[in-house]
């Protein structure tokens, strides 16, 4: 599935929270909740840092859809983010009936790059989206903007070494 030039900008705030996140000791990784007519519904960085380390910006996300909207408003939804969801955030996502992913760095990408960095592996296996939640159409990777992210985790993972 294509994404169209009209939904960058959402990628490029999901950039800006992910570069918040790591201004603010966390990982970085931001997501954006998008309304049916383009309106953005919520927003959200990663909140790792404080030890929970189910604080990502997509589960948030989900539920506050949850808490917020119609089954029909969540199905028209989209949850444009800068990596995409990992296992556990997909499920979230596919358990409250939201429609579409759009993310810029795909989990193999970023699984790359931090094996690259000399990060230990997650304790989750980063299945793809399509793996766990085989409904939720997706888009991505969105090579415009995939190194500025792959340039957030080099910060926060040499800064951290
Ligand atoms: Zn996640």
């Amino acid at each position: 599935m294509v994404v169209k030039d009209a939904e960058l900008p959402y990628l490029r705030r999901c950039v800006e929270l992910a570069a918040e996140a790591l201004e603010a000791g966390d990982e970085p990784f931001g997501s954006v909740l998008v309304g049916a007519d383009g309106t953005v519904l919520a927003e959200d960085h990663n909140r790792v840092a404080s030890g929970d380390r189910t604080r990502h910006p997509e589960f948030e996300l989900a539920r506050w859809s949850a808490a917020h909207l119609t089954p029909e408003e969540r199905a028209a939804a989209t949850v444009y983010t800068s990596g995409e969801h990992c296992p556990m955030c997909a499920a979230a996502h596919a358990w409250v009936g939201l429609g579409r992913i759009v993310y810029v760095a795909s989990s193999e990408q970023l699984g790359g790059w931090l094996a690259e960095l000399g990060v230990p592996a997650p304790p989750v296996r980063p299945l793809a989206v399509p793996e766990v939640a085989p409904g939720v159409p997706v888009a991505g990777p969105v090579p415009e903007l995939t190194e500025e992210i792959r340039a957030l985790h080099r910060r926060f993972h040499q800064g951290r070494a």
